[in-house]
């Protein structure tokens, strides 16, 4: 089942395709630096996940500061490091 999802909170997206370096941004709204490899959460709190063929595809963070969702796309094509 999927779920319907109203568009009545604000949602960015970010693709991390068009990332340089190690993944890190800035939350699109506050600019708090937001780094998927820190794994503390100190920054921001993981929402949702989606998986496709085992791979993870997308991520739904939310931003601990301003509480902000951020929706990060593009992990499947993301080169290894
Ligand atoms: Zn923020």
């Amino acid at each position: 089942m999927k779920k319907v999802v109203t568009k009545k909170s604000m949602m960015y997206t970010v693709d991390l395709t068009k990332i340089d370096g190690d993944g890190a941004f800035p939350c699109p709204k506050c600019g708090a630096v937001i780094s998927p490899e820190d794994e503390t959460e100190e920054a921001y709190a993981i929402v949702e996940t989606t998986v496709k063929k085992d791979e993870l595809a997308e991520l739904v963070l939310m931003c601990n500061r301003c509480r902000s969702k951020i929706r990060l796309t593009g992990f499947l094509m993301q080169p290894e490091i």
